[in-house]
């Protein structure tokens, strides 16, 4: 970590400062500061924590932010160099603080985590702006409220006032909203902003994915309006930096964002709001690899806001550790949609008969359903008739999948492309069959069946998306909405929280295909997926599901069945606290790449080594599925063994199951650092994932 003196504490109300640590902005990661540097009359009493400076680097000018201030220098007096000036807006002091703790605890560095909090495109806005005095926020007075609230239902005012006594005190609290689908929490998170923005406070309303989710964003528009700033993928660098400004600036007092807008520069921070909070999408893949849901549970304990996370399934995680608040119905007061589940162990055809009689209806009676199937492409692999060969991927050890319309065959892990082939390249036969089926042969074939001219059925998963600005899943969400009838087919994209009062069918096709990828969290994804898809349907009127599957007794796909939550996440908790998994331990996932297997194999035993040595109470075990339970030992360390071979690199994981986190997280650090040092591993990269998803 690049932090070699301890962060002051904040503006002293002795002398102003002299030496700032300035941590420069590069994407030159052998550069590490903090460095220091002798503040002017003019800067010091200006420059605080967050301030962004340029700054005198050899020859060059750089971008640098304080993250530290203090009265000495280890430098002599006489090398002590000035910043050339401020820039108008600094991130606030809270937020490089909180990048701090990131570091920390997902096992990165300073310099990384605070890439995260740094205004959008500061490496590039190092010249133009001109210096004035850092001025405080101004906070706007809340307005233009447009359309008036509903009245709340009995369960919303139930539910409501506990939050609204929260947020009036200062002290951080913690919420989980758990709430059937349609049980209308969104109005709950409107409230609870509202009652926020009148005590002068700011809110954070995350959201998995903008694109998705259209429908909340715009009821917080309607509600707050220019009050709202919104963060989305599809903003200009400029427009990204002009919300950021209006938030940092006061102007705006609610962001509304996907798992990036946790860092939303809002002094006075009231209220957080997890909407869909188990929703993968929290989790970031890229270093730091930050869970938003766990930053934001930090920021919120930090700035003395409430924490309201909600969800019709909300994950084992939370409900362990929250005070739960429940909405058990539906605001219309409509029953949750019967669930069916067929099975189809023995069936050759994609369809259960009741599947395409029911789907048959909805187009007799001019109705919509939606249909998931969470596999994308045409089929799912390819293999010659004569010699038995599989297409798969040149840069992974995984079969390609067939993309009819598009003519090729593509790797689904590293993106790798061919042509569909038209014979065996290594037998000459001509005949190669194709096997199962993803969401573009399902909606080729339904389209087929079913679309008279008056019933369209539409695709939504990321191939269509890929399409560029015509099919922005906003506008095809739109589509399907206007649309007196019709079919919504997709991956988990349609099981998001979409609220279309006239949806009766919801149909989840291979719903145990989730079930069968080789994961703790297997269950509670596959077991989310099908209640969400359920919640789906009948919003509106009389509404029913089908689940097909060929593991009909499968516990998530029971609870799942029958609605029930509460008992899947007893069952489940169970389950976890049983095997040391969390919430009950942590989980430390160490993937080590190289070109050659031996290479990568060599590093992760090295590794093992030290890590038995280094962490807090080390005791080797079995693999996870046999491990006796968290009383036989505090840290566990699994593997190293092999995993399949991605993007060119044979890859060995390792993995510590610690109820130590802080201290595990600290040990694997610096055993990693000590391990990727040494020559012997030039070729081999390493990856540290704390909470993997
Ligand atoms: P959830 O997020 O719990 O699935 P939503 O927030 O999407 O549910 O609400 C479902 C529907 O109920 C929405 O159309 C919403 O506008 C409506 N709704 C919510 N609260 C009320 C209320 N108090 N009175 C009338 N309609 C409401
Ligand atoms: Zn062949
Ligand atoms: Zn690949």
């Amino acid at each position: 970590m690049g932090v070699s003196a301890p962060i002051h504490p904040g503006r002293s109300t002795r002398a102003a400062p002299t030496i700032a640590q300035v941590e420069p902005i590069t994407t030159a990661r052998a550069l590490r500061g903090p460095f220091d540097y002798r503040l002017g009359e003019e800067l010091r009493d200006e420059v605080e924590i967050g301030s962004m400076l340029v700054v005198p680097f050899g020859r060059r000018q750089m971008l640098g932010v304080v993250i530290g201030l203090g009265e000495d220098s280890e430098v002599p007096p006489e090398r002590l160099l000035e910043p050339v000036r401020a820039l108008e807006l600094g991130v606030p002091a809270e937020l490089i603080r909180l990048a701090e703790w990131i570091a920390a605890e997902y096992c990165s560095t300073f310099a990384r985590a605070l890439g995260l909090v740094l205004p959008p495109g500061a490496a590039r806005r190092l010249s133009g702006r001109r210096r004035r005095a850092v001025a405080a926020p101004r906070h706007t007075s809340v307005g233009v409220p447009s359309p008036r609230p509903p009245a709340l239902s009995d369960d919303q005012q139930a539910v409501l006032a506990p939050l609204l006594e929260a947020l009036a005190g200062d002290d951080a609290r913690q919420v989980l909203l758990h709430g059937v689908t349609g049980s209308g929490k969104t109005e709950i998170y409107l409230r609870a902003a509202a009652a926020a923005l009148e005590r002068g406070r700011g809110a954070i309303v995350l959201v998995p994915e903008i694109a998705l989710t259209p429908q909340i964003v715009s009821r917080f528009i309607e509600r707050f309006g220019e009050t709202v700033a919104v963060l989305h993928s599809r903003l200009t660098a400029g427009q990204r930096y002009e919300q950021w400004r209006r938030l940092r600036e006061g102007e705006a007092r609610v962001c509304v964002g996907p798992r990036s807008a946790v860092f939303a520069p809002i002094s006075g921070l009231g209220l957080i709001v997890l909407d869909e909070e188990h929703d993968s999408s929290y989790k970031h893949e890229g270093d730091p690899r930050y869970d938003a849901r766990e930053v934001a549970a930090e920021r919120a304990s930090r700035s003395g806001a409430l924490l309201l996370a909600g969800s019709a399934t909300p994950r084992p995680e939370s409900s362990q550790r929250m005070p739960r608040l429940e909405l058990p119905r539906r605001v219309d007061g409509r029953p949750l949609p019967p669930v069916s589940v067929l099975d189809m162990r023995g069936s050759r055809s994609g369809l259960h008969p009741a599947t395409a009689a029911a789907l048959a209806k909805v187009r007799d009676d001019g109705g919509k359903a939606i249909v998931l199937l969470n596999r994308r492409g045409w089929s799912n692999f390819l293999s010659c008739r004569s010699c038995g060969r599989v297409w798969s991927c040149p840069e992974c050890d995984v079969a390609l999948v067939l993309h009819r319309a598009g003519g090729y065959l593509a790797c689904h892990h590293c993106g790798h492309r061919e042509s569909t082939p038209s014979s065996c390249p290594d037998c000459d036969s001509a005949s190669v069959a194709r096997h199962g089926a993803g969401t573009e042969r399902l909606a080729h074939d339904l389209a087929g069946v079913l679309d008279d001219g008056e019933f369209p059925v539409f695709r939504l998963d990321a191939d269509v998306l890929g399409r560029g600005a015509s099919a922005q899943p906003g506008a095809l969400l739109a589509e399907f909405q206007a649309a007196r009838s019709g079919a919504l087919i997709g991956t988990q994209m349609v099981a998001k929280g979409h609220d279309f009062p006239d949806v009766s069918l919801g149909v989840v096709l291979d719903a145990d295909a989730t079930l069968r990828f080789p994961d703790f969290r297997a269950e509670e994804r596959t077991f989310a997926l099908i209640a969400q898809l359920a919640g789906r349907a009948g919003r509106g009127g009389d509404g029913r599901v089908l689940v097909q599957t060929i593991a009909p007794e499968a516990r998530p796909i029971r609870y799942a069945a029958r609605h029930d939550s509460t008992g899947f996440l007893a069952e489940e908790l169970q389950r976890r606290r049983a095997l040391g998994y969390p919430p009950f331990g942590h989980l430390i996932r160490i993937v080590l790449g190289a070109e050659q297997a031996s290479a990568a194999r060599r590093a992760a035993e090295e590794l093992r080594e030290r890590l038995t040595v280094a962490l807090p109470r080390a005791a080797a075990g079995p693999p996870p599925g046999l491990d006796a339970g968290p009383e036989e030992a505090a840290t566990r360390l699994l593997g190293p063994a092999a995993l399949f071979r991605l993007r060119g690199r044979e890859r060995q994981v390792l993995v510590v199951k610690t109820r130590h986190r802080r201290e595990a997280v600290a040990a694997t650090g610096e055993a990693v650092t000590a391990v990727a040092a040494g020559r012997r591993h030039s070729g081999v990269t390493f990856s540290v994932d704390v909470d993997p998803q």
